[in-house]
Parts: C-alpha cells; sequence; structure tokens
C-alpha cells in the first residue's frame, strides 16, 4: 500500500514500470545517462584488494573533514542540500499558518542576543520547582513535569544521550498486538551514551567518565550553584546514572525484542518501586487510563526503587536539576551551548568546531515541526520519476527476495510459507505521508526561544502518551519526508523511504540503471531484508512479537548469521577499536541481502538484456560501483569509537568490503584471484 499523493497526480507510462526506469530511459533519445562518479574514483586502488578505496578514494581525498563534522558521508551531502532547501522556507518572508509556527520558531531560536539577555531567568521557575521538592513523596509530579519537556534527542547529538530522568514513559506497539498501542516504561537518565561508558574500567572510560564528571559539574555551576557544591553534586550525579546504567542491558541484549517484553499490572509495577506514586505520575502526564505496561527493563526499575530509597534528597534534587539544564542548553545563554559541545561533541566525538547556529535552529524546528516543512519541501523537490522508479525498483526487489526465499535450501516449508506470508503483507510507504500533522494548538512566540522549546516538547510527549490504548495510525509517518535516511517498522512491517533520501547520489532519475540499483536498490533490499534479520525475524507478518520458526531452522538461521558475526568482528576502526559483530549482526545482514537483492534484481528486470559498458565498467561492475560510492565518509576517530559502542551500523569502509567480499558475483565481475583480499575463503551468506 503506497501512500503518494503525487503518483496519483502524475500518472507513469505502463511501459516505464513495466521495463523499469533504466530501459526506459535507455529508450531515450538524449545523451547517455550518467553513470558512476569518475572522480570519486582512486585508480590507484586495487578493486580486489580494497574495494571501498577504489570506489571511494577520490572522494575521501577531495572531502578532508570538515572542521564543525565528527562525521561526513554521502547522507550529509543529501541533508546539506535538503537544508539549503529547508532554510530558505523558514526564511522566506509572509509566511503565513502552521509556516508561520515554524518561521517564528526558527526566527526566535536564531535570536542569541535575546536568549543571552534573559539569561537563567526562564529557567528559574523549573529550577525553584526542584529546590522546593523537600522530600522524594512530591517526585511523581516533578518527574512528569520534567518529562513533558525532556528529550531524547538533545541538542549534542548523540543518539543514546537522553534528557529524561530514571525513565521515560510512551506508547509504543502492544507487542503480542501490535496494531494496539499500549504503555510502555523505557529506561532512560543518564547521560553518557550507554551503559558501557559507565561500566568499562580501560584508561580511555576512566578518563572520559572524568570529564564528564567536571561537565556536569561545570553545568550546574552556570545554573547557579557554588563551585565546591557542584562538584561534589556531579560526584552524586554519576554515582545515580551509573546504578542506572549497572542495571541495563547492554545494546546487544535488546536487539531480541523478547528481552524487553515484560509486560505488568500497574498494580505489578507499583509493588516494584514502592517509593514512587504510579498512579500520581500518570496523572499528572495527562495519560488515558490503563491497566497494563510494558515495563521493558524490570532491573532499571529495582536500580530506580533502591536509588530513591537510599539516595539523600539533595543529591536527587541536584540529578534533577542536571536532567533540566541539559534538557534546554540550546536555548540558553551560550556558555551552556558552549560546554555542551565541549564535552559532547570535542571530547567525545572529535569534532572541532560547533556548527552555525542556523544548522541547530534548522534541525530543531525540523524535528518538532517537521510536517509544516515538509509539504514545502516535497512541492520543491519530489518529482514523480522518484515515486515510480521507486516503486518499480522495489516490485523487482521483492520478487528477488521471493525468489530467494523459495529457493533457500536451509528453511523447512512451514518456515518458508511464514516467510511468504510475511513478504506479501509488507507495507510500503514512498516520498511523503498524505495526511499531515495539524500543529494549529501551538503556540510559538517570535521572542520567546526557551518557552518554544518547552511547548514543542511538551506536545510532542503528550502526543505520545494520548496514544496509549488507542489503534496504530495505519498511515502515520515515523520520520518526515526530508529525512534523509530510509527505515523497516518491525511493529509495522513496513518499509519507508521518504522524498529526503530519494536524492543523488542515492538515486537520481537521470542516471544509468545499473548505478541506480547499486545504490537506491540496494538500500530497498537493504529494508526489506531487515524483516528477516535476527531482530526482524522475530516479529510476525502483523508485527507480532511471535516465533514461526520450527527449531531446525532457526539452528540454520543462527549458524548462517554466526559467519557474518565473525566476519564483522574483526572490523577494526580508530586503529584500536573492533566493531561489535553482534551489536551490527542485523544492519550487516540488511547490507550483505540488500547489495545481493539488487544485483538479483537489476540481473532478471531492467539489466536482462546485459547493458553496453558505461565509462569503461560493465553494468554488474556499476552496480557494485553504485553501492560503494553510496558509502564514501569521513570521519573523526573519536566519532568512530563511539559508534562501535552505540551504534548497529558497522562504518561504513566494512559496509562496503564486509559484503563485497561475501558476494562470487564480485569476485567475477571485478575478475579477482581466489586469493585477493575482497574474496573470503569463508563467504557468508544469510540472504
Ligand atoms: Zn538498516
Amino acid at each position: 500500500m503506497r501512500r503518494c499523493l503525487i503518483a496519483a497526480l502524475f500518472v507513469a507510462t505502463p511501459l516505464a514500470v513495466a521495463l523499469g526506469a533504466a530501459q526506459a530511459r535507455a529508450a531515450r533519445p538524449a545523451a547517455a545517462p550518467a553513470g558512476i562518479e569518475l572522480a570519486s574514483l582512486d585508480r590507484g586502488a586495487d578493486p580486489c584488494v580494497d574495494f571501498y578505496r577504489f570506489a571511494c578514494g577520490g572522494w575521501i581525498d577531495a572531502h578532508p573533514l570538515p572542521a564543525d563534522r565528527r562525521n561526513y558521508a554521502r547522507t550529509n551531502e543529501i541533508r546539506d542540500r535538503n537544508d539549503v532547501v529547508l532554510r530558505r522556507i523558514l526564511e522566506r518572508p509572509g509566511a503565513i499558518g502552521d509556516l508561520r509556527k515554524a518561521s517564528d520558531y526558527y526566527a526566535a531560536c536564531m535570536n542569541t542576543d535575546a536568549i543571552n539577555a534573559k539569561g537563567l531567568a526562564p529557567l528559574r521557575p523549573e529550577l525553584d520547582r526542584i529546590a522546593a521538592m523537600s522530600d522524594i513523596r512530591a517526585l511523581p509530579e516533578i518527574i512528569a513535569r520534567l518529562h513533558m519537556s525532556a528529550a531524547s534527542n538533545p541538542a549534542s547529538g548523540i543518539s543514546a544521550s537522553s534528557t529524561f530522568p530514571f525513565f521515560q514513559m510512551v506508547a509504543r506497539s502492544d507487542p503480542a498486538q501490535a496494531s494496539l498501542q499500549m504503555a510502555w516504561a523505557r529506561p532512560q537518565g543518564i547521560g553518557l551514551p550507554d551503559r558501557d561508558y559507565y561500566t568499562k574500567t580501560d584508561d580511555r572510560s576512566v578518563t572520559l567518565r572524568s570529564e564528564y564528571r567536571a561537565h556536569v559539574s561545570k553545568m550546574l555551576a552556570l545554573a547557579g550553584a557554588p563551585p565546591v557544591r557542584a562538584e561534589s553534586a556531579a560526584g552524586a550525579i554519576l554515582r545515580i546514572e551509573t546504578a542506572l546504567a549497572e542495571a541495563r542491558l547492554d545494546a546487544t541484549a535488546v536487539r531480541d525484542p523478547r528481552a524487553t517484553i515484560h509486560v505488568v499490572s500497574v498494580a505489578d509495577l507499583q509493588a516494584l518501586t514502592p517509593s514512587f506514586d504510579w498512579k500520581r505520575y500518570i496523572a499528572a502526564r495527562q495519560a488515558p487510563a490503563f491497566e497494563r505496561v510494558n515495563n521493558s527493563q524490570p532491573k532499571v526499575m529495582e536500580a530506580f526503587e533502591r536509588i530513591l530509597a537510599d539516595t539523600p534528597v539533595d543529591d536527587i534534587r541536584q540529578y534533577l536539576r542536571w536532567h533540566l539544564v541539559h534538557s534546554a542548553v540550546t536555548m540558553l545563554p551560550r556558555a551552556f551551548g558552549d560546554a555542551d559541545f565541549e564535552f559532547f561533541g570535542r571530547v567525545l566525538l572529535g569534532q572541532r568546531d560547533q556548527q552555525p547556529r542556523w544548522r541547530l535552529c534548522l534541525s530543531q524546528t525540523d524535528e518538532y515541526l517537521g510536517d509544516t516543512l515538509g509539504r514545502g519541501f516535497v512541492e520543491e523537490t519530489f518529482r514523480s520519476e522518484a515515486m515510480t522508479d521507486t516503486a518499480a525498483m522495489i516490485g523487482y526487489l521483492k520478487a528477488a527476495l521471493r525468489h530467494d526465499i523459495e529457493t533457500a535450501t536451509w528453511m523447512s516449508e512451514a518456515t518458508r510459507r511464514a516467510a511468504l506470508d510475511k513478504l506479501a503483507a509488507l507495507q510500503e510507504r514512498i516520498g511523503h505521508p498524505d495526511k499531515w500533522r495539524d500543529v494549529s494548538a501551538l503556540r510559538i512566540s517570535r521572542t520567546d526561544a526557551f518557552g518554544n522549546l518547552q511547548r514543542v516538547r511538551t506536545a510532542e510527549n503528550a502526543r505520545d502518551v494520548s496514544q496509549i490504548g488507542l489503534r496504530a495510525d495505519p498511515a502515520a509517518w515515523p520520520i518526515t519526508p526530508q529525512t534523509a535516511n530510509s527505515g523497516y517498522s518491525a511493529s509495522q512491517n513496513m518499509i519507508l523511504f521518504p522524498a529526503g533520501i530519494l536524492q543523488p547520489p542515492i538515486y537520481d532519475a537521470a542516471r544509468d540503471g545499473a548505478v541506480n540499483y547499486g545504490a537506491a536498490a540496494s538500500l530497498i533490499g537493504h529494508e526489506l531484508t531487515h524483516g528477516f534479520d535476527d531482530t526482524g525475524r522475530r516479529f510476525d507478518a502483523k508485527g507480532n512479537v511471535r516465533d514461526w520458526w520450527t527449531p531446525a531452522d532457526a539452528k540454520a538461521f543462527e549458524e548462517r548469521t554466526a559467519c557474518i558475526v565473525d566476519e564483522y568482528s574483526q572490523f577494526v576502526v580508530a586503529g584500536d577499536t573492533r566493531i561489535n559483530g553482534k551489536l551490527t549482526l542485523g544492519e550487516n545482514i540488511a547490507d550483505n541481502g540488500g547489495l545481493r537483492l539488487a544485483l538479483m534484481a537489476y540481473l532478471a528486470g531492467p539489466g536482462a538484456v546485459a547493458p553496453p559498458p558505461l565509462d569503461g565498467f560493465a553494468a554488474d561492475q556499476r552496480v557494485f560501483l553504485g553501492y560503494a560510492q553510496s558509502w564514501c565518509q569521513t570521519t573523526t576517530a573519536e566519532s568512530e569509537r563511539e559508534n562501535a559502542v552505540t551504534n548497529s551500523h558497522a562504518a561504513n569502509r566494512y559496509r562496503v568490503n564486509g559484503v563485497v567480499s561475501n558476494m562470487p558475483e564480485f569476485q567475477k565481475a571485478f575478475a579477482c584471484r581466489a586469493d585477493a583480499p575482497m574474496v573470503r575463503a569463508n563467504a557468508c551468506r544469510v540472504w
């Protein structure tokens, strides 16, 4: 089921759909289509020794990392172009309606003179509320209020860093009945990116923790604490966060959805945490009444109870202050943002300079008022060819995966049937939603940056909680159309390709079809494969967590995935840090399946009649090069190390070399010797 207004307005010719984009274009009398990026190659490198370097060496040499980035990849190029469009929309005078709200939000954020002049005044009522807490019995209302304006993605942009004290309550799919949404209590409350940052004892980790402690202390001092008090408070905060972190499952363990399903009654949750009154918390969040809750990590709730029972109330106040200040850094005087960047940007991730203010304000406007920008973005950038080409590619990719499942020798008929049912039930979203989020009730002021931030987050957190007990909206898009990313939702069994990612170098209507299959179709194959990776396979056709595998098939699957775990566990980043083969397993399965399916789809579809060489490369070589060139990247060592702990994706060079070295098709296309580095003796294959 595709949802796209533009498809209805611009109907593609049946021929273009039937043949796929590449052949339809080949029939055009115009000049030959663009192929791979010749300037991005490093012809001095041997593709059989280091294919990533061969495909990307020229690009890498021409793109030294900008001082205000920790990472720069092809999706950053797309994002930067998308940002220019969004900024133009925001800065255009005369905006009305919802767009006016977005442009006022952006303008207030940009007015740093006004933000500096207000000093701590906007924060004062919140700080006073915390200061007035004489006893932890007042916590439910205070935490509820902080949760209303917290974000799991604060300014520092550390994906796993959060500003929700202790936990977060959200509406998410009922694991047993995915079409319904239920309350989830999820662990939060740590400022460093993940559990490992609190538990590891190597020199680098110990130093980082002491720098974090100094940062927390500095922020408390900026918020008005006497320096000596701020220092001891930071120690107490680190003890609370460490207790929460130690109780957490690590990033690998949560890949199995069954590890985070513990549906209990609200009364049971209450019994687990007698020091915290859940009824009052739920009432203060203005959540709809509910009886059942998924207490996703009970050990963290046990730690929460121990902290409440054992910690002096003043330490809890300091902990709440830290999370309050951390959540609001972007709309506080400059010293807060500078300190936040110093630790989270420079120390943790190796970024040298801050991004220009407009990028921060744009990304925040986009995060909270994204749909108002999305409409304009789609009008300016999205063309009907992107819709029809993507739909055609999805058709070929699904056929390739169907064939792959039908012919998998290791699968029994019962599991095969369930897998085919799941593939048949898959939903697709291309381009943009046909329903936009209504923000008419939001109050946005052109002169109140701090208040705006509180209000947009409060609206977002309230909207989320209001969904508890409701049916999931089948038309909802979890991301905005200008997002330069794609996705698979396991609980909705849905792949999603927004307008923002259907841009060069991922997709280009005017480009050689083989290159589009390498870059864009491999991404479609990647998302399709997620439905059948180590996590996705735990969900059935309806998105329910249910085991549809026979024990023998599950064992055969795990034998195949063990090969991928071993392969990627050998890869090293930043000269000293191994990739976690288990954490990245799902993405690696998806990368391997994605490119294999894209090549199969290309050869069975638009490439069935061998297209002529282009720029000296055969069609199958162009598929591989199109793939590799979509992953060129420059990055800091610090960022690579952080990613190795928290990111479920491997470093980009391994997303290329790790995949092609498993493919006999690659060896053949580039005539590599059997003992070449890009030819694995023990090639892995899941899909
Ligand atoms: Zn993925």
